[in-house]
């Protein structure tokens, strides 16, 4: 099934800027899709289009309906991990869930069970200062998938790692994706980084943002 329709979007900003242009794309359920292009192509702004974080200035943009995606089964990953200092791994991963009002038990445990999922569970009583740049960004992950999305939105997640750590959550994420019926987008401007991890490239261009091509990579490499 389908999980993301995007219709002729168009995105200009208040200042004149037009980063989108006559936009299409259709996402499956299940697919991981990257969008890669320079700096300034508009990669951000479509991603935040789809995640309904901004809106376009015309055209649509459909969530599929039904026991698929919709905006509450949408979470965000950044590139900077945005944990909060003063709490726990634990409670920050627990956040999203103590927004929505689960209860403290229930809490623990789902957060304790997607702290598992990124290998991080013995950290949970620690602090963010105590954890090197590729954990924080372990817990950003964990914080994104306690509340059981459909859709996963990542904006250059790995863009401030070392090499080495990149290399290890490419393949954690590859695993978590492979174990689940996640559909993620992911944005990069790395060429390398979108061909090995998504199964179909977005590739875009500049002056106005639009999609130049779209690559499969999973029919071209079997
Ligand atoms: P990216 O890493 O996607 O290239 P940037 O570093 O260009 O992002 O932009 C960082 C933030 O600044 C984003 O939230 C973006 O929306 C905003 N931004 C980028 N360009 C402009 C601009 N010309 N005017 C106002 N805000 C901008
Ligand atoms: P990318 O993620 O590919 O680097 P962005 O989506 O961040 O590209 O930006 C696309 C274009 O829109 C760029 O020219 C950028 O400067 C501009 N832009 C981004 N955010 C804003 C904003 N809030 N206001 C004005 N211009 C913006």
């Amino acid at each position: 099934a389908e999980a993301i329709r995007i219709h002729d979007v168009v995105k200009q900003y208040e200042n004149g800027t037009l980063a989108l242009s006559g936009i299409h794309l259709s996402i499956r359920e299940g697919e991981f899709v990257s969008l890669v292009g320079p700096s300034g192509c508009g990669k951000s702004t479509l991603l935040r289009i789809m995640a309904g974080l901004d809106q376009a200035t015309s055209g649509q943009v459909q969530l599929q309906a039904g026991s698929a995606a919709n905006k509450e089964q949408a979470s965000f990953v950044f590139q900077e991990a945005n944990l909060m200092p003063w709490r726990t791994v634990l409670a920050n991963v627990a956040l999203p869930l103590e927004i929505n009002g689960v209860p403290s038990e229930e809490r623990k445990a789902r957060a304790m069970a997607s702290l598992e999922k990124v290998g991080l569970a013995g950290y949970a009583n620690s602090y963010p200062r105590q954890l090197s740049g590729g954990m924080k960004m372990r817990v950003s992950i964990a914080r994104a998938l306690v509340s059981e999305p459909k859709l996963l939105f990542m904006d250059e997640p790995f863009g401030a790692l070392d090499e080495m750590t990149r290399h290890r959550l490419h393949e954690e994420l590859l695993s978590i994706w492979s174990q689940s019926k996640l559909t993620i987008v992911f944005v990069t401007h790395s060429v390398f980084e979108a061909v090995y991890l998504s199964g179909r490239v977005v590739a875009m261009e500049a002056h106005p943002g639009r999609i130049k091509q779209v690559v499969p990579i999973e029919e071209a490499y079997p």
